[in-house]
């Protein structure tokens, strides 16, 4: 049975990743941080075959005892503080988890492997926020890296760190330059699920309206189900390397509106959204679109779910999350 320690494993991701090994008959080991953790109970509810392991990114050596008792034969490192907006309040902590924790990581994978270095496959979640201010479009693995937030810039760090892993000690290190990928999982700070917590509230009459940031902005949006599947393909491969994965279509904030609003039967929402310069940046990524031909024809990755299905199957998601709730 082969083994696999996830980081982030409380995140969209790592529950997707989670019951995508499971179901592949791996033995599925998690990084949980802190004490009395809300969310250690969605885990245990929803992958309750994984076995938690307390450890932080900042904490090498309980990274260590974690791999100890897991022995992996796959490492993917899933945790960040990930919130863009968030990472301009908290420029300090996120380098320490988004930036430091990679090395933290890919040390502990380096020292438990012993002297057989390519034993353990290693995942670094890098992120199209890395590509920032744009230097090519559509973007792909060779594109100039010009990160736009203090995210963006620990995730270059942890990016280069996990190539230099790989071509310093011959690691089987692979970094996926994941584009934005959303789900009824997503976390609630992010704009899809806000939008469908939001459009799935005021079609219910439990919220009036929705107070919003730049409606301008544009993103290359996945399903999270698709892309774990793509991480998975990455530690497949005979040797390590970077790929992108991206649906290669880009939607704007009013278009995942429209989207949202006419799953709930709303076509007009001019009324019902407000902008609030709380919700803008210091800084925005320009065009972010993504060119994932390499993972297409080396990993044979493709997306499944489309921009619409998508921002569907979310807003579904939360009016039956709600309903629920007010049935009881
Ligand atoms: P990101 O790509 O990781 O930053 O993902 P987000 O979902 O947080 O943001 C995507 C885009 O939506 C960014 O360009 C934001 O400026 C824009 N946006 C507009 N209104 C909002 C809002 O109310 N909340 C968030 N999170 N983003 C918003």
């Amino acid at each position: 049975m082969p083994r696999a320690l996830i980081t982030g494993i409380t995140g969209q991701d790592g529950l997707y990743l989670s019951e995508l090994l499971l179901a592949k008959g791996y033995e599925v080991h998690g990084v949980i941080r802190g004490q009395n953790n809300p969310k250690r109970e969605l885990v245990q509810q929803v992958v309750p075959d994984v076995v938690l392991h307390n450890g932080d990114l900042t904490d090498l050596s309980s990274l260590l005892r974690a791999m100890a008792v897991a022995d992996p034969d796959e490492v993917y490192n899933l945790g960040a503080v990930s919130f863009v907006a968030y990472s301009w309040e908290n420029a300090r902590v996120t380098t320490e988890v988004t930036g430091n924790g990679v090395l933290n990581a890919l040390e502990a994978v380096r020292l438990h492997s012993g002297r057989d270095l390519g034993r353990i496959r290693f995942y670094q979640a890098s992120s199209s926020e890395m590509f920032g201010k744009v230097q090519e479009v559509p973007q792909r693995e060779t594109t100039l890296l010009w990160p736009r937030s203090p995210y963006g810039v620990a995730k270059v760090y942890g990016h280069y760190m996990t190539i230099n892993y790989r071509e310093s000690y011959g690691m089987h290190a692979s970094s996926g330059i994941l584009f934005n990928h959303e789900s009824p999982r997503r976390g609630p700070e992010f704009v899809t699920r806000k939008v469908s917590m939001g459009v799935a509230a005021i079609s219910l009459g439990l919220q009036e309206s929705l107070t919003m940031g730049n409606l301008d902005a544009q993103r290359d949006w996945g399903f999270a189900g698709d892309y774990v599947e793509g991480m998975w393909r990455m530690l497949q491969q005979p040797e390590g390397g970077d790929y992108v994965l991206s649906t290669g279509e880009t939607h704007s904030i009013r278009e995942l509106l429209d989207v949202a609003f006419a799953r709930v039967g709303i076509d007009d929402w001019s009324g019902l959204v407000e902008q609030d310069p709380r919700f803008m940046r210091p800084a925005e990524v320009d065009l972010l679109v993504g060119d994932a031909s390499k993972a297409r024809e080396v990993l044979g990755w493709e997306p499944k779910v489309g921009f619409r299905e998508l921002v569907e199957m979310m807003v579904d998601s939360d009016v039956a999350r709600l309903r629920d709730g007010l049935a009881r």
